[in-house]
């Protein structure tokens, strides 16, 4: 097994199993529900798998359990972005990093999307920062990957059914060495652009 693989079975092994905040689901139902709803929609493995692990910040770092105890936001997109970034192409990461974001964006864009959100949604949405003003929507819009974000966000508040049967992480242990394996490697032209700029200073 590749280590990306490893250490994403070990950390949802160790902490998966805790409530995902303020829902009737742990950690790893949600996230493999989130899988799941990008599977039945189609979607292209990169994309199945950032739904997968859209969540992996909060099991990187610890976040109080009880979501009434979140005074500020974690950041848990960025964390995890960075995580995924170092193991993965943009194509699982971008989404990821963009998701809290594209929930900020569908509140600004889709009246019915806020009208659906749960209240422990609506609760983070406060501390993420409300509603996006027009002109953040259309920095977000310039963003490569933010309509996959808003797919995987879609996914993500979806999979919260208490009960629903879905894959076990195993099955996705194929997907994600094979995506791990297509991150690409710090390309030398930049090293020698830097080389270049060194120079020049
Ligand atoms: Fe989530």
């Amino acid at each position: 097994m590749s280590s990306a693989a490893a250490e994403i079975l070990a950390l949802y092994g160790a902490r998966g199993a805790r409530a995902y905040f303020g829902e009737r689901v742990s950690m790893t139902e949600h996230g493999l529900q989130a899988a799941h709803f990008a599977q039945a929609e189609g979607a292209p493995g990169a994309l199945v798998a950032a739904a997968l692990l859209h969540d992996i910040g909060h099991l990187i770092a610890s976040a109080p359990d009880a979501i009434e105890e979140w005074k500020s936001d974690a950041h848990h997109e960025e964390s995890g972005a960075r995580w995924l970034a170092q193991r993965f192409p943009a194509e699982v990461s971008e989404p990821v990093r963009l998701h809290v974001a594209a929930k900020r964006y569908l509140c600004a864009t889709d009246a019915r999307y806020f009208a659906r959100l749960s209240s422990a949604s609506v609760h983070t949405l406060r501390l993420q920062g409300g509603p996006m003003s027009a002109q953040e929507v259309r920095r977000f819009e310039g963003e490569r990957y933010w309509q996959d974000a808003v797919r995987l966000r879609r996914w993500d508040d979806q999979g919260k059914v208490a009960g629903l049967k879905t894959a076990p992480l195993e099955d996705y242990v194929g997907l994600i060495e094979r995506l791990a394996l297509r991150r690409k490697p710090a390309r030398p032209r930049s090293l020698s652009a830097r080389r270049r700029r060194s120079r020049a200073s």
